[in-house]
């Protein structure tokens, strides 16, 4: 039994609508250890959140209101975009989903408060603007961080993954993930915010191709993250063909910067690629599907001394012709998640106005049809292209 031989002191810090009552408790008289409790009180406000709390089964509840800790910003989730990695955490196919779970890593929101010292390169952030924001983590000292390269950090935590997300009206996050929308000129919408992080996918897979203006680029896949990579080509000046089986999606590639693009048919593909690119084929293919036969077309199209830059992830193993790595001597790349260079670039490219945003956005739905709208997309995958869930 403890008993409390010293009451030492009762802080109440107020933080937005919450209490915080924290009671430092003192020499347990049996070990005289120093305790310390924090006891969270039920006058905590409270707000609405979209909850997985298995697979198959996504739920509007109530949930605590974030409590921003030192150093984080709290915001008012505006948008938030769904993608497949969402659609496989609601069939409980992504390895790296726990449950229960809060989606959503895709965001655009408004600041609601701000830590009180912010960094150098965010001192013009104000309470009231607009922002997206970087849904990773980094450890600081595995290998891919020491390197200087936190986005293929081992022990990343992806909001609305590993973390819970941006599916709530407040999210509280580090204010070093946040961008704003007037780093754009003129600053970015909405609209334009929400399709930041995954346009930015496909942004780093193309700085990880060193894609050169002189270029032929085959984007293999034409979904959201293909579709940056589409931009992000075409942006730096190289000629894009970009490959798909859908006729909607190469029609918004096109729109994207596409200058060719190529229904994916296995028995006509090559030829067609050959005829292209004057018989040397692409000197850079990035695949944006995560199919092994994909997996291998990248290798079979690409120039000799060409590079193949691999953003989806193959669900089975891949059997490969590997003579084809020596033959060609191709340089082979993982790109994964997205550096903030790549989030400015995306954030010039849009507010450029080069990206066809109302044709990436297939439907925008609000916060109570998320349930249902799940269901719907798991039934049915094809239907859909780019869901945004408004909250306002
Ligand atoms: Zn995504
Ligand atoms: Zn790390």
């Amino acid at each position: 039994m403890w008993i409390i031989t010293n009451f030492v002191t009762l802080t109440i810090p107020v933080t937005y609508t919450d209490l915080r009552f924290e009671l430092f408790l003192s020499d347990c008289t049996s070990c005289h250890a120093l305790f310390h409790h924090s006891v969270l009180l039920s006058v905590r406000g409270s707000m609405q959140a979209i909850l997985m709390p298995e697979p198959g089964r996504a739920v509007v509840t109530t949930v605590p209101d974030p409590l921003p800790r030192p150093g984080e910003a709290l915001l008012r989730v505006r948008r938030v975009g769904l993608c497949g990695s969402d659609l496989n955490s609601f069939r409980g196919l992504n390895p790296l989903v726990s449950y229960p779970r809060i989606p959503g890593h895709e965001i655009a929101a408004t600041v609601l408060s701000l830590p009180e010292t912010l960094p150098a390169e965010l001192r013009a952030l104000a309470v009231g603007m607009d922002v997206t924001l970087s849904p990773y983590s980094s450890c600081g000292h595995c290998s891919a961080c020491l390197a200087q390269r936190p986005n293929a950090c081992q022990h990343n935590q992806t909001l609305g993954v590993q973390r819970d997300g941006a599916l709530a009206e407040r999210i509280a996050v580090p204010v070093d993930r946040l961008f704003p929308a007037t780093l754009g000129d003129p600053p970015l919408t909405l609209e334009e915010l929400v399709l930041v992080e995954p346009l930015t996918v496909g942004f780093h897979a193309v700085a990880r191709a060193r894609v050169q203006p002189s270029e032929t680029v085959l984007i293999l896949g034409s979904g959201g993250v293909g579709l940056g990579a589409v931009a992000a080509a075409a942006t730096r000046g190289a000629t894009v063909l970009a490959v798909d089986l859908s006729e909607a999606r190469l029609t918004t590639a096109r729109l994207a910067g596409a200058a060719h693009t190529l229904r994916f048919d296995p028995a006509t593909l090559a030829d067609s690629v050959r005829a292209l690119t004057d018989g040397h084929g692409p000197s850079v293919v990035i695949e944006a599907v995560g199919t092994p036969e994909t997996f291998c077309t990248a290798v079979d199209l690409v120039a000799f001394a060409g590079r193949v830059v691999y953003i989806g992830y193959a669900k089975q193993p891949v059997a490969y012709e590997t003579r084809l790595f020596v033959q060609k001597e191709l340089d082979i790349r993982g790109s994964r998640n997205a550096l903030p260079e790549d989030f400015r670039a995306v954030i010039q490219m849009l507010s450029a106005r080069r990206f066809p945003v109302h044709a990436a956005i297939g439907s925008i739905v609000p916060f109570a049809k998320v349930p249902e709208t799940f269901i719907r997309w798991k039934d049915d995958p094809g239907a859909f292209t780019k869901i945004v869930i408004a909250l306002d």
